[in-house]
């Protein structure tokens, strides 16, 4: 199923996210429809509440056929190294702004067998496990961007919003 994509301004995305209790068919059937909504529009990344959704999951595909379905993802540790990359974010559609994060990280998440997984991500996987994770706290990437860049978007994102509540 190809859920519909929300939106900056829609207060879903602004909303507190639960831990998922209970890892069974039923969370396991929500990260497939959100891999496929994910592939349908060329994302590398799709967190549960940008679909509505208010529990603490995402799917992350940094490679070509590799997916991870993360669940309560935790950090375990940063890299001192910090890296400004670009990014953008299917929740606000034609805006890309560098954004810096730390560059490797150690996580922990369950995945969709309710199995414990730690690892170390660098790179593309370690940003956008980065960004999804942000939006399990209710943080976009435009939070995060340098006041003159915020400036420059400023103007797009209130008309953004404007359209997004209008369509609720
Ligand atoms: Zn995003």
């Amino acid at each position: 199923m190809i859920y519909k994509i929300r939106t900056y301004g829609d207060p879903v995305l602004r909303t507190e996210n639960n831990l998922v209790e209970n890892i069974d068919d039923e969370v396991r059937e929500i990260l497939n429809d959100l891999v496929e909504t994910m592939r349908d529009i060329s994302g590398i990344g799709l967190a549960a509440p940008q679909v509505g959704i208010n529990l603490r999951m995402f799917v992350v595909e940094a490679e070509e056929g590799v997916v991870r379905k993360v669940i309560n993802p935790e950090f375990l540790e940063y890299s001192s190294k910090k890296v400004d990359h670009e990014e953008g974010c299917l929740s606000v559609p034609g805006i890309h702004k560098k954004v810096k994060r730390p560059e490797s990280l150690k996580v922990r998440y369950f995945n969709e067998n309710g199995e414990t997984v730690e690892e170390e991500l660098d790179d593309l996987w370690a940003r956008a496990f980065q960004h999804e994770y942000d939006h399990l706290e209710g943080v976009l990437f435009i939070d995060k961007i340098a006041p003159v860049a915020k400036r420059l978007v400023k103007k797009r994102l209130l008309n953004m919003k404007k359209e997004t509540l209008k369509n609720l």
